[in-house]
């Protein structure tokens, strides 16, 4: 699957050819924030395997043996909302001149107002920062728990960038 997908600029029609699945809503989430690979959010560990049959956490790090997903340590994690819904809500801020109401985003994501508003705020305040939905993992960092050195992902052994 192409990763660069630029959420901006692609139609309502390509969006859903090209997330039909929770599961491609997840592959590409996950291809956008391991680019250069899998790396475990606890310890930076690149020892990561994926477990059969652990959905919510379907990888596990051999390292620290933390329990990881995509959403692990980001802002995906405070919601349980479907990775696919998410993704529809960032493409809706991000093509929408005149901005979305959390009713008009309520009702086209078919979730409660609440959940519409708190994807509203959380994704507009991502979208504000360096690293977009993926901004502030970096927190990750400062608990980090373990791990050898050799196997830690390059991006973590050499600065705190933004994954
Ligand atoms: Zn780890």
């Amino acid at each position: 699957m192409k990763t660069n997908i630029n959420l901006g600029i692609i139609s309502v029609y390509e969006f859903m050819q090209k997330f039909p699945t929770e599961d491609s809503a997840r592959l590409h989430l996950e291809a956008r924030r391991w680019a250069s690979g899998r790396f475990c959010p606890a310890c930076a560990s690149v020892r990561t395997v994926e477990v059969k049959g652990h959905k919510p956490m379907p990888y596990r790090c051999q390292d620290c043996r933390a329990h990881f997903s995509v959403r692990t340590g980001t802002v995906l994690a405070e919601s349980k909302v479907g990775l696919q819904k998410w993704l529809m809500a960032i493409y809706m801020l991000h093509t929408s001149r005149k901005g979305v109401s959390s009713i008009q985003m309520a009702k086209q994501l078919g979730v409660t107002q609440k959940t519409a508003w708190f994807l509203d705020h959380r994704i507009r305040e991502a979208m504000r920062q360096r690293g977009g939905i993926f901004s502030g993992t970096i927190e990750v960092d400062e608990t980090f728990i373990g791990g050898k050195e050799k196997n830690k992902h390059a991006d973590r052994k050499l600065h705190l960038g933004n994954v």
